[in-house]
Parts: C-alpha cells; structure tokens; sequence
C-alpha cells in the first residue's frame, strides 16, 4: 500500500582524505502518498544520494526518514518494502527474462502459481509477455530496462525508487519507456520517486517536482507551478526550454513612482517589492514562449543569430540591442535568418522578477495588479 515520504532536516556528508564533502544538505520534504514524484537537478546535486537513503543503502549523517508514522532511518532496505531500479540494468545473463522476473518472489517463498500470476501480469502490463522466455542477451536495451522494472513490479512495493532507468536509452526508447513507467504507476498501488537531471522528463511525467541545487532544496511543487512561479532564477532557468531569458534593470524613482529600467523599456514596479530597492539592480526573467513576434506591450530588437525548427515552431536564438541573449519560440518566425533584426514584445503579466542574489521578488501579474497612487 502507497506511503508517504517523510524526510526531516536530512544532512548526509562524505568524509575521504581528512576532507568533508556535503551531499545533502538539511533536506526537508514530504513526498504524498501514491504520487509520481521526481528528483531532478544538475549532476552532483544530492539526487541519488537521496534516492538511496530513502531505499536505506544509505544512512543520514543526521535527521530523519519517514514513512507514513513509521521512522525507517535505521531499518534495513529489506524491511522497508521499497524496490529500486537502477540506471545500469543488473539482470542474470544465465536466467530467462520470466526467471530474472521472478527471481526475488522465489527468494522470498511464494510459491510457484503465484509467481507466475505476478510475473504475466508485470509482463503484461510492460508489453513484454512475447519475451519472458528469451535471455537478456536476446533482448534489446529497453527491453532489458522493462524485464528490471518488472522485478520491481512484481514486489509489489510500497514504495518504487527508479535511479535514472532511461539515461542509457536512446531518444526513441526513452519516449516508449515514459509511458511504462506510467503506466506501471497506474497499476501499482505506491509511491513513486524517479530521479533524472533532464528536466523534460520530471516535467512531463510527475506530479510533483523536487528541484535540488547543490543538495539543498530548491523548489518542491507539481511541474506547472515550477514552470509559472519559480521561486528563484535558478529554477527559471533550470525548467523550461529554452532557457528563461533574463535582463539587467535597475529600480529607478521617476516623479515618485518607480520603474524597472533596461534594455529600452520601463516597467512600473509597485511601491510595496521596490520602493526600498532604488539603485538596485534587478534581473527580469522573461520565458522565449512568452517573446511574442505579433504583439506584446514592450517591444524591443533583436538581432537574430541562429534559427532552430523544432516540429511546427522555431526557436530563435539573438541578442538585444542592449547585447543580452535573447531566445524566441514562434511558430511564425520560420523566414527570419541570420543577421536579420526582428522587434519582439511582452507583456508585464508573464515577468519573473528577482534580485541581486537570484531570489523571485514578485511575480508579473504583482507588478500589474496594482493602482499608481499606492506607489507613493
Ligand atoms: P548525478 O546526476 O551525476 O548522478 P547526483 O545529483 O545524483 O549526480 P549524487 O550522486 O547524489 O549526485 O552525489 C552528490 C555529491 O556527493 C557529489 O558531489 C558526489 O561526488 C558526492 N558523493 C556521492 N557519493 C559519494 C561517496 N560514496 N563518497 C564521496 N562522495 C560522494
């Protein structure tokens, strides 16, 4: 039966050659019950460090894992009903695909029938019933990533933690194995962790998203929120793709109201986020999705670099006048070409704001929500 996960003031550090190297730091989370939820964030971020305490093949330096009301931190990864899929696929070569399936029931006991029942409806639901009696060797990597998913499955865990499955796959491969793991979210009845650095996959297949950075808890929230209310530049530019465009302004005081100034524009900034920030610089973060070719309030130049066509839409990669990068996705831009100068425009409502550290201050429907004679 799914569980929640609990992780309280989680700390886990590595000590080698009289050096102390800190993996994760002071992780706070609760991850719901039943949900598809993934671990995501550059490499060396603490992903699989977490991963791996919560299956317990490693312990906390300090703090507390949870599941449910039961504290698992010192109980074996035996006792914790949690099964684990790993990036490389670990199946007996010398054992059919029904065999390496099966293999953890019969260590258990179950007996024969019932193993057979588990092992043809795991086969089944990850369209493999064609190969249980094949070797691993006959079979093709996603085919042997699907046997591995399998072995969990029929576990029957509480709890599923899946260590980058995908990494090894080629992109066709991957796009068939999204939708088994799905799909085995679907069927089994627990928490599922997933852990990857491609920030396309936590979005499109989770419900909620753990953004690390340098093992510290970025951002935890379902992917749409992530994607429209960041919490910091960092996750703006981490989710989404391309990348958020980001331009240098300052708060500027002009006849007792403030504006964000830069690269050709001002935007009103409310009293309440910038009437203490005069002289500040501030970054804007726009979306390239949200760089419209047709329309938008503030427009500006770009002058175009280099066009990529990415199914019906292109994505323009160019500079502002001011010279900061400046990527757009349209679907109207396929006769522009390098060199050419193309006039874009946004509207304040789809800003992100931060500061000088990278924090979000406000969010862009906060900069148009507000009447000018509260500025003062
Ligand atoms: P990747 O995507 O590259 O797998 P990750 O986000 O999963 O990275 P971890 O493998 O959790 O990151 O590692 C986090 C940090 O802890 C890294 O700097 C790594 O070098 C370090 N680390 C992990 N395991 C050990 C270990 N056994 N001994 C020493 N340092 C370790």
């Amino acid at each position: 039966m799914a569980r929640p996960i609990h992780l309280e003031s989680v700390h886990k550090e590595y000590r080698s050659a009289g050096t102390v190297h800190v993996a994760v730091d002071d992780l706070s989370l609760s991850i719901p019950e039943g949900s598809f939820t993934t671990l995501v964030g550059p490499s060396g971020c603490g992903k699989t460090t977490t991963l791996r305490m919560i299956a317990g093949l490693e312990t906390p330096t300090e703090g507390r894992i949870a599941f449910g009301e039961q504290d698992v931190t010192d109980l074996s990864p035996q006792d914790r009903n949690c099964a684990m899929v790993f990036q490389s696929i670990a199946l007996y070569p010398h054992m059919t695909v029904r065999q390496n399936i099966g293999y953890g029931l019969k260590v258990q006991g179950v007996s024969h029938e019932e193993r057979d029942r588990r092992i043809e409806e795991a086969a089944t639901v990850l369209q493999i019933s064609e190969q249980l009696e094949k070797m691993p060797a006959e079979l093709s990597g996603g085919q042997q990533q699907r046997v591995a998913l399998g072995s969990a499955f029929v576990q029957d865990p509480d709890i599923l933690l899946l260590d980058e499955p995908m990494s090894d796959l080629d992109a066709q491969l991957k796009a068939e194995l999204r939708v088994e793991v799905q799909r085995l979210h679907q069927e089994l009845d627990a928490t599922m962790v997933y852990v990857t650095h491609d920030q396309t996959e936590a979005m499109t297949m989770s419900d909620h998203v753990v953004l690390l950075n340098n093992g510290q808890l970025e951002q935890f929230a379902p992917p749409g929120e992530l994607f429209d209310r960041p919490v910091s530049k960092y996750v703006s530019r981490f989710i989404g793709t391309p990348s958020t465009n980001l331009v240098p302004t300052t708060v500027v005081e002009h006849d007792g109201s403030y504006v964000l100034d830069g690269d050709g524009f001002e935007i009103p900034a409310p009293a309440d986020h910038f009437a203490n920030r005069i002289g500040e610089p501030i970054t804007l973060g726009i979306r390239p999705q949200y760089l419209s070719p047709d329309g938008g309030k503030h427009r500006f130049t770009v002058i175009v670099d280099v066009v990529e066509q990415l199914g019906t839409e292109f994505v323009v990669h160019g500079r502002s006048t001011a010279g900061n990068n400046v990527d757009v996705v349209s679907s109207t831009l396929g006769h522009v070409n390098h060199g050419d100068e193309i006039v874009v425009g946004f509207d304040e409502d789809d800003l992100f704001v931060f500061d000088n550290d990278g924090k979000t201050i406000c969010y862009g429907d906060e900069l148009t929500n507000h009447s000018p004679k509260q500025q003062r």
